[in-house]
């Protein structure tokens, strides 16, 4: 018996190994090995068996790690699909995508069993007391050798004894992790009736479910419509037939409340939760558990579309316009394309849902790819929150006080009265830190990471300047590193200075805050939502993550500090983007008995991003950013390719951009397509130094993907210089 194994390495390549005659009956596609490789043992998967190789003189494997697959075929044909798609080598996909990594095995516990015998031996009390306490042969389950020990201490010598009286057998069997235990978060039974939207919307995709294709859903409810019920019902249909389900979510530690109404409805026993906050071997447990159909729901953040779901009928992917669907580093894919690419292989149901869906998913409703179900309603008919945009250049205390000022005199008397009314208020400012960065006065160059071409910033807590892309960080500076000059000024603000600003203006508030700094400790989020929910907090202050799903019925106030980070940063997607963050940190107000209001302080308040979130209005909003995306040729119109090519030297890596830009334009004018994909750059990155690397660009563009990334494939193949590297990111999300 052959096997082909795929090791994580650079290359396409898999390798043939013979297996020895002792592990024949344990070889399975899906399991990972060990195997002599470049000279020492290595940890690979085995992707393909056969009777018969080729090649002469095969090495031998020299372990199989895991006692059940990893994987099926079906999900292998996924695996590969991805891979090709992405242009990443198999063997690091399998890497990446497997919860195991090289060296985590299943853990093997010893358990004990009591021989029936006719007549039982004269004992020692002792050696009677354990004996008693292990079940007969034939009962239903036998005991851990651990239980007996926590219970009658080590009775180790004693079983020795009853084993040699052939009154007890030892043996070993596999036992799983427990996941860490969660906090109940808000209402667990709660299971309303649909309304007249909710059913409609369900009418069709419990149509689907029940035929059994594969069919792909955007489910556009507008915040507050009550998507999450339809996809709960979606699941409950899906189970009653014994289907499986994977349910995505953007960031699952944000969402305690939605893992608390699952285990209502579900049993917190039926469902494996995957997320990197949950330990790698107790995903490695979870994960087997679903290959094996002992669990068939599979929630978490974007990996989980990779879990190895039984009989896989329904995908939900919630908050489908998310950015943290798409993975940025290694395998650079994008969950919500690969789960309607998944459903396609299993023949399951694909439900996205959004408030704000994302350009290139509405785009695909009008071109029937995806079926559109709309619930334009609130729950309760409960009305959106009024949206007010105050032009910052027009506030007086800006003139005045130059830059310092950062709160309107509108959002100041806003959050007065929602402090008097006892509702609470969610303020979010889109940038981390204290004063956002530090500039000369005299020269105007910002303090930057020795590393990376960015700006520093200010972190109060530990007053330190810290650069957010690598672990650079240096204390205060007086003087300007360039010209010396001791006039140094601080530019910006971020939600630190946010946090002291507010607790200064409303001493007797009830102020926290909610961003990456804070957030850091596991289990702290679910402690701040629940105090939050409990109404322990008057002002919750945050970055974008106070903007995600989260349903408090008593905010009524949502202020945006500064709506323009986003719009200003070099990318095709910072209109869509500012004018999702804007709806959806908007619909966190107002979901309770009492009215929201929403004030969106901007030094824009003509864009029409803005202009149409404060109309709740994403059609003309889509209408509009089609309009321009398609007169610039960008996606949903054409299909795009970022070579990011990186190098410790920079007059290298500037001719080694220039060079494969080049060989791509030649490789093009060979081709002589008409229509065909076309080459920008190479230009410097907006990052254009990164942990050391010089960094450069190239954007490959077309109308059709398999022509685009033929010629990113021909260009990998043929253009190798030592030292430089090349990043490839089909359909790239990130232009940093
Ligand atoms: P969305 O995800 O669309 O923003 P949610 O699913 O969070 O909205 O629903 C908002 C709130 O309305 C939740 O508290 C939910 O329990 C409640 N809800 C959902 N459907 C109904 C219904 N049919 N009747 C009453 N309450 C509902
Ligand atoms: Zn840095
Ligand atoms: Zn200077």
């Amino acid at each position: 018996m052959f096997v082909k194994v795929a090791f994580p390495i650079s290359a396409e390549q898999v390798f043939d190994y013979a297996v020895p005659a002792s592990q024949v009956a344990a070889v399975a596609v899906g399991k990972r090995v060990r195997a002599p490789f470049g000279g020492k043992p290595q940890t690979g998967c085995i992707i393909a068996i056969s009777a018969t190789t080729d090649v002469e003189n095969l090495k031998e494997i020299t372990e199989i790690i895991d006692t059940r697959p990893l994987f099926g075929a079906r999900e292998l044909a996924f695996y590969r699909w991805i891979a090709d798609y992405y242009l990443y080598p198999l063997g690091k996909a399998l890497h990446e995508i497997l919860p195991g990594g090289k060296n985590i095995r299943s853990k093997k516990e010893k358990t004990v069993l009591r021989i029936q015998t006719a007549a039982v031996p004269a004992l020692t009390p002792r050696q009677r007391l354990v004996l008693e306490a292990i079940p007969e042969e034939g009962a239903s389950d036998e005991v851990s050798l651990a239980t007996l020990r926590r219970n009658l201490g080590d009775v180790r010598p004693v079983l020795a004894a009853l084993v040699k009286k052939g009154l007890v057998e030892i043996s070993e069997r596999e036992t799983f992790r427990p996941p860490p235990r969660r906090r109940q978060v808000g209402p667990k039974a709660d299971r309303p009736v649909p309304n007249a939207g909710q059913k409609a919307a369900l009418r069709e995709i419990v149509t689907s479910l029940r035929r059994g294709h594969f069919q792909t859903f955007l489910l556009h409810g507008v915040t507050g419509s009550g998507k999450t019920e339809v996809y709960l019902r979606a699941m409950e249909e899906t189970r009653r037939y014994g289907g499986g389900v994977i349910y995505l979510v953007p960031e699952i530690s944000l969402t305690p409340q939605l893992l608390t109404r699952l285990e209502g409805r579900f049993g917190g026993d039926n469902i494996a939760v995957l997320h990197s906050g949950v330990s790698r071997a107790v995903r490695y447990d979870q994960w087997r558990l679903l290959e094996s159909g002992t669990l068939s729901i599979a929630v978490g953040a974007r990996s989980a579309l990779f879990a190895p779901v039984r009989n896989l009928k329904l995908i939900v992917v919630d908050e489908e316009h998310d950015a943290s669907y798409k993975q940025d580093e290694r395998l650079p894919y994008h969950a919500r394309d690969m789960a309607i690419v998944r459903g396609r292989l299993e023949g399951a149901t694909v439900l996205l849902g959004s408030a704000t869906p994302a350009l290139q998913t509405y785009f695909n409703t009008t071109r029937g790819k995806v079926s559109l179900l709309v619930m334009p309603q609130r729950i309760a008919d409960r009305p959106l929150p009024a949206v007010e945009l105050v032009d910052m250049t027009m506030e007086k205390a800006i003139r005045e006080e130059g830059a310092g000022a950062i709160l309107s005199r509108r959002l100041l008397a806003a959050i007065d009265v929602t402090l008097q009314r006892r509702q609470q208020a969610l303020l979010l400012l889109n940038r981390r830190g204290y004063h956002t960065f530090l500039v000369c006065r005299d020269c105007g160059r910002p303090l930057r990471c020795r590393n990376c071409e960015v700006s520093l910033i200010h972190h109060a807590g530990d007053n330190r300047w810290k650069c957010h892309y690598c672990d650079y960080s240096v204390t205060g500076q007086s003087v300007c590193s360039h010209c010396k000059s001791p006039r140094i000024g601080t530019y910006g603000v971020g939600t630190e200075r946010l946090e002291d600003e507010i607790r200064a203006r409303f001493p007797a508030a009830r102020v926290r805050r909610m961003d990456s700094d804070t957030m850091e400790r596991q289990g702290a989020h679910e402690e701040l939502l629940r105090a939050l929910g409990a109404e322990e907090i008057d002002i919750l202050v945050g970055t974008q993550m106070i903007a995600k799903g989260h349903d408090f019925p008593n905010v009524t106030l949502v202020g945006v500090v500064l709506a323009d980070t986003a719009l200003n940063l070099p990318d095709f997607r910072a209109a869509e983007r500012t004018f999702q963050l804007l709806t959806q940190v908007s619909g966190r107000g107002g979901r309770g008995d009492h009215p929201g209001q929403v004030i969106i302080q901007t030094f824009n308040p003509g864009h029409y991003a803005l202009q149409r979130a404060k109309d709740h209005d994403y059609e003309g909003f889509y209408r509009e950013e089609a309009k321009l995306r398609r007169s610039l040729s960008y996606p949903p119109y054409a299909r795009l390719i970022q070579l990011t090519l990186s190098c410790p030297h920079q007059t290298k890596g500037d001719q080694a951009a220039a060079a494969l830009a080049a060989l791509a334009r030649k490789l093009l004018t060979a081709a002589e397509e008409r229509g065909g994909p076309t080459v920008a750059g190479p230009t410097e990155a907006p990052i254009s130094r990164l942990r050391g690397r010089y960094r450069w660009q190239i954007l490959l563009k077309g109308d059709d993907s398999r022509t685009v990334r033929k010629l990113a494939r021909e260009l990998l193949a043929r253009f190798h210089v030592p030292g430089v590297r090349i990043k490839v990111d089909v359909d790239p999300v990130y232009f940093m």
